[in-house]
């Protein structure tokens, strides 16, 4: 059944409504948050009640450059031509063209002032993620608690800002403070492991992973709790996202960068305190900065459309694509292999259905044509077969 609808965002405030946007953004960032833990993270989950969430929501990337790429530009690597890849998990060598524009770019020549407390390097290696930013605090690895003290120093008193904070936690190694957990590390370099974990350590893993997610929670709960005190949250559109999720054992693997699929590539966004009926329709990452722009009252007329979504997990050795388009995934990869699977009747994404669907197989594989062409301008060397 192909069913496309365009879901007018009605809940921004329309120009005649008489009521006026946030004045300020504050943008929380989380990297690795799975969105399927919010059981283990009632200051989310509060929020999630309590705003408007994009149901289902996907990054367009397993790894942290790629997605906020996705993220703070609208658009994705591709879109851009970009060379994404994940070699050697830290690839560094890309930069953004100068014609991305990035959020705080748009809402600095806006007028506002613009802060980064950053846990992850790579939004502040020099390769363009952190242009337009007055200020920028790069914290590599801190944990929650620390970096959303170093946060408070962004909340200066101008007419308009935007506060930007990119929390590590829950990134592996899974080690909230006071834990002595180790484990994570053999399994946090975004490339396979030479041997798969078993299953004893995967429960150890995903365990660990709970209490990270629990640990970056509270302290963020803290956090919101002291800046809506202070009144710096008065006036405050509140994002919060994750820039992509973690495999815990799903495909024998423990991480991200891995592949497409919904562990890796499904993700939070939140816009908290907004009233209004959720957000149902798929929707990814490059949506979120015409939807945080809409409800500053700083564009008007865009629409989240369902649209056929792209999920890259792009490796020097090991690419694969997925193109989805409503509940069904079509995933492309670097040996060759095609599958069709229907998330919402297979939500684990583990039964190939293209012999029962060979018109909608063929169809995407067609479609998906288009996008090898543009992986391959900016990346010759991934031929598939
Ligand atoms: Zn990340």
């Amino acid at each position: 059944m192909l069913s496309f609808f365009a879901l007018a965002c009605g809940t921004a405030p329309a120009a005649d409504s008489g009521v006026s946007p946030p004045q300020h953004l504050l943008l929380v960032s989380i990297d690795t948050l799975r969105v399927d833990h919010l059981e283990h993270a009632p200051t989310l989950q509060r929020l999630a009640d309590e705003g408007l969430v994009l149901r289902a929501h996907r990054s367009c990337a397993n790894w942290t450059a790629p997605a906020m790429i996705c993220a703070l530009t609208g658009q994705s690597g591709i879109d851009l031509g970009v060379d994404p890849r994940n070699a050697g998990a830290l690839r560094t060598t890309w930069s953004l063209p100068e014609h991305a524009e990035l959020l705080a770019e748009v809402l600095q020549a806006e007028g506002f002032a613009t802060g980064l407390v950053t846990t992850n390097s790579l939004l502040a290696r020099g390769n363009g993620l952190a242009r337009g930013y007055d200020t920028l605090e790069s914290r590599p690895a801190a944990v929650a608690e620390d970096a959303l003290d170093a946060t408070d120093a962004l909340f200066v008193d101008a007419e308009r800002r935007f506060v930007h904070v990119h929390l590590f936690d829950p990134h592996c190694p899974y080690a909230p403070p006071g834990s002595d957990d180790t484990l994570g590390s053999p399994y946090c370099m975004g490339e396979p492991s030479a041997t798969s974990p078993s299953a004893e350590t995967v429960a150890e893993l995903a365990a660990d992973y709970v209490t990270e997610v629990a640990y970056l929670d509270l302290q963020l709960g803290r956090a919101l709790e002291r800046w809506g005190a202070a009144g710096w949250l008065d006036d405050t559109l509140t994002v919060v996202m994750s820039d992509h999720g973690e495999q815990l054992g799903e495909r024998a693997e423990i991480g991200h960068g891995l592949d497409v699929f919904a562990e890796e590539t499904d993700a939070l966004a939140i816009f908290a305190g907004v009233g209004g009926p959720d957000i149902e329709v798929p929707t990814q990452h490059q949506d979120l900065k015409p939807l945080i722009l809409q409800h500053l009252g700083l564009l008007e007329g865009f629409e989240v459309r369902e649209r056929p979504l792209l999920v890259a997990s792009i490796d020097a050795e090991s690419t694969v694509l997925a193109l989805e388009r409503e509940s069904w995934l079509y995933r492309r990869g670097w040996d060759g292999s095609r599958a069709l699977y229907d998330r919402a009747t297979d939500p684990e994404q583990l039964v190939d259905r293209r012999d029962d669907e060979p018109e909608l197989a063929a169809e995407l594989e067609v479609a998906m044509e288009d996008e090898v062409a543009r992986l391959l301008a900016i990346y010759p060397e991934w031929e598939p077969e």
